[in-house]
C-alpha cells in the first residue's frame, strides 16, 4: 500500500486524514508537536507512525529530514496552520506561509523516492485575492503569501518529477472553522483522499478545493 506524510496531524482535518489513510491500510506517518501529550487520539498512537515537529523550527524540521531521508512517501501533506487571533502577523505567516514550502524542499527528496509523488499543501480559500488589492486579513494575507510562493516553486518541484497542488478544505467543523461551518471533518478528509488518488501530473500547479474544482487565485 502506499505511504503518506501529514504534517500537523493532532487534531481536525490532519488527524481524520491520518485516522481514514489508516483505514485504507495505508502506512501513515505523522508529526504532531508533541507525540508524548495525553491529549493525541489512540488512533495516532496504535496505528501511525509518530514525529515530532514544530513547522517553525528549522533545526526540528531538518533533524527530521535526516531521520527520514530513506523514506518514500507516495504523498506528503502539509496541513498544520493557524487562523492567528491574537497572534504576531510575523508568527502568522511564519506557521502558514512559510513553514509549508520550507517543509515541502526538506522532504522533496523522500517523496520524489516514491511511485506516486505527489505534494499538498492546505491553504485556503481565504488567501485568493480574487482580483481585491489591499489586505484580505492576517489569515487571508498568511494563505496569499502560501499561495504565490507555492506558484513560483511548483515549476521546479514539477521538473524533479513531483505533482504538486495548493488545496481548500471547505469551510470544516474543526477547532478552527468552529461549530457552524457547513462540512463534516470526515467529509473534508474524504473529499481531500479522493482528489488525491485522482490527480495526474497534468494537475500540477493548480489550486483545487477538496470537491475537485479549480477554485481562482
Ligand atoms: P485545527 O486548528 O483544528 O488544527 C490545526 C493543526 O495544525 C493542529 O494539528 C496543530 O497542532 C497544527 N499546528 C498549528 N501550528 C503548528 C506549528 N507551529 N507546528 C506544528 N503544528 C502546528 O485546524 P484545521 O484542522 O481546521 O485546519 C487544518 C488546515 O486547514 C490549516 O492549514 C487551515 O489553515 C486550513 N483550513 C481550514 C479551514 C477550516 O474551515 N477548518 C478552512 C480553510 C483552510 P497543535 O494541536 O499542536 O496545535
Amino acid at each position: 500500500m502506499p505511504t503518506v506524510l501529514i504534517i500537523g496531524a493532532s487534531r481536525g482535518i490532519g488527524l481524520e486524514l491520518a485516522r481514514q489513510y489508516c483505514d485504507e491500510d495505508w502506512t501513515v506517518h505523522a508529526t504532531v508537536r508533541d507525540p508524548s501529550a495525553d491529549s493525541l487520539p489512540a488512533t495516532l498512537r496504535d496505528r501511525a507512525t509518530l514525529h515530532s515537529l514544530e513547522v517553525t523550527d528549522r533545526s526540528h524540521l531538518n533533524a527530521l529530514a535526516a531521520a527520514l531521508s530513506e523514506n518514500a512517501f507516495d504523498v506528503l501533506i502539509h496541513n498544520a496552520g493557524v487562523f492567528g487571533k491574537g497572534m504576531a502577523r510575523e508568527d502568522v505567516l511564519a506557521i502558514n506561509a512559510e513553514a509549508p514550502i520550507r517543509t515541502a524542499e526538506k522532504l522533496l527528496p523522500c517523496v520524489l523516492q516514491s511511485d506516486e509523488k505527489k505534494l499538498v499543501l492546505v491553504t485556503s480559500q481565504m488567501g485568493s485575492r480574487g482580483g481585491k488589492t489591499g489586505s484580505l486579513g492576517v489569515y487571508g494575507d498568511s494563505k496569499a503569501a502560501l499561495n504565490d510562493a507555492f506558484r513560483e516553486r511548483e515549476p521546479v518541484w514539477r521538473e524533479q518529477g513531483a505533482t504538486s497542488i495548493v488545496l481548500h478544505p471547505g469551510w470544516v467543523r474543526t477547532d478552527m472553522g468552529g461549530p457552524n461551518a457547513s462540512v463534516s471533518v470526515g467529509d473534508s478528509a474524504s473529499g481531500i483522499r479522493k482528489v488525491i488518488a485522482a490527480l495526474t501530473p497534468e494537475q500540477s500547479g493548480q489550486f483545487l478545493t477538496w470537491q475537485g474544482r479549480e477554485h481562482p487565485w
